[in-house]
């Protein structure tokens, strides 16, 4: 793929409307929708755009997609136009069992659910309301049912970090085809939530790099670029390649680095077009600009795609054609989209030699 003209991955946030109150929310979701959120006509002629761009796969988010009446339409739609879709609905009274088999039934190629503690007690506190930690295994269990594939999302931050090794345990009892584990990025509700150190970090992927060679499951990381940089390094270190696993499960990992508007593109309720959920600067909307001249030709796109306009440790970074730093949290923390990634520990061989110099 040419992500200059194609994303891999499309997010279209349906709706921001969820009975949820998670601490970290990254769209601060409430119970009713924004107004001016996309028609279901909209949606479709949306969908269509991004099956005409040679996406790979659509997600729909939220908020809780389940918020919205006609998700089950949009789901065929894009199964029509031949895109893998995915969608991540709220673990709340919404979600029963004949949702899952309708959701199925429509042709979604894989669910995810959120799940961020190994136990109710924290889960529940987590995501502001009790009873969801429960609903998610309860969901899980619809899910095998239905023959419907199952991805967990869960958020690290330094609230659930001493429970890694209970998640990762829970994890491999649920028989999910695909684990995403996101690195907290300060936005939204989620600026109030401590994140983890740049130590903490290469803790935890050393964590998740044993569990991906043995886990009969995708573990992808989200806003955690430089778990690309891990991984090769270990792979040096051990002489040896890690398992391709991009063919497992329906919704499988990118063959090439993505990142915020470099084959990841995110569409908000009401049609923004960011480079990602977690870096929110617009670009224009799809209201009054087609897709992919939005995702091809703005001028944030294109320099987030550009390597050589990194600055800082990221700028000069042996490793930024793999990695390139999350953007997002560059964005967040500095204010720059393109500065260094505070959250990586790595320092540059060219720096060494400046600072031995
Ligand atoms: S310095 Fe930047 S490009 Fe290099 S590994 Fe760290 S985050 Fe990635």
């Amino acid at each position: 793929m040419d992500f200059s003209q194609t994303p891999f991955i499309v997010i279209w946030e349906t709706t921001q409307a969820c009975d949820l109150a998670c601490v970290h929310c990254r769209a601060e979701a409430q119970p009713a929708a924004l107004p001016g959120e996309l028609t279901t006509s909209e949606g479709t002629a949306l969908l269509d755009q991004i099956a005409d761009l040679g996406a790979a796969i659509c997600v729909l988010s939220g908020g809780d997609p389940l918020k919205r009446q006609d998700l089950l339409t949009l789901i065929r739609h894009g199964k029509q136009r031949g895109l893998r879709m995915g969608t991540i609905p709220a673990a709340t009274p919404r979600l029963t069992e004949d949702v899952v088999r309708d959701l199925t039934a429509a042709g979604l190629d894989q669910m995810a659910l959120s799940l961020d503690f190994s136990t109710a007690e924290a889960h529940d506190r987590f995501r502001g309301v009790a009873g969801a930690f429960a609903k998610v295994m309860e969901a899980a269990g619809w899910a095998h049912r239905a023959s419907l594939p199952l991805q967990l999302n869960t958020v690290l931050s330094a609230m659930n970090l001493n429970d890694l090794e209970g998640l990762i345990a829970l994890v491999q009892r649920l028989g999910i085809v695909f684990w995403e584990v996101f690195f907290l990025v300060p936005v939204g509700r989620g600026s109030a939530v401590p994140a983890l150190t740049a130590s903490q970090h290469e803790e935890v992927f050393a964590k998740l790099y044993e569990l991906s060679r043995r886990a009969p499951f995708i573990v992808k990381v989200t806003e955690g670029m430089h778990y690309r940089r891990y991984v090769l390094q270990r792979q040096c270190a051990e002489g040896m390649a890690p398992p391709s696993k991009n063919g497992h499960g329906p919704i499988g990992i990118s063959p090439q680095v993505v990142n915020a508007g470099k084959g990841h593109v995110f569409i908000s309720s009401v049609g923004e077009v960011c480079p990602s959920g977690f870096l929110p600067l617009s670009v224009g909307n799809i209201r009054r600009s087609p897709l992919a001249q939005l995702y091809r030709e703005a001028p944030l796109m294109r320099q987030l795609r550009d390597p050589a306009l990194l600055k800082g440790r990221c700028g000069c970074c042996e490793f930024r054609m793999i990695c390139g730093g999350s953007r997002a949290r560059a964005y967040a923390l500095t204010g720059d989209y393109l500065a260094e990634d505070p959250s990586c520990a790595y320092v540059p061989t060219s720096l060494h030699a400046v600072a031995s110099s």
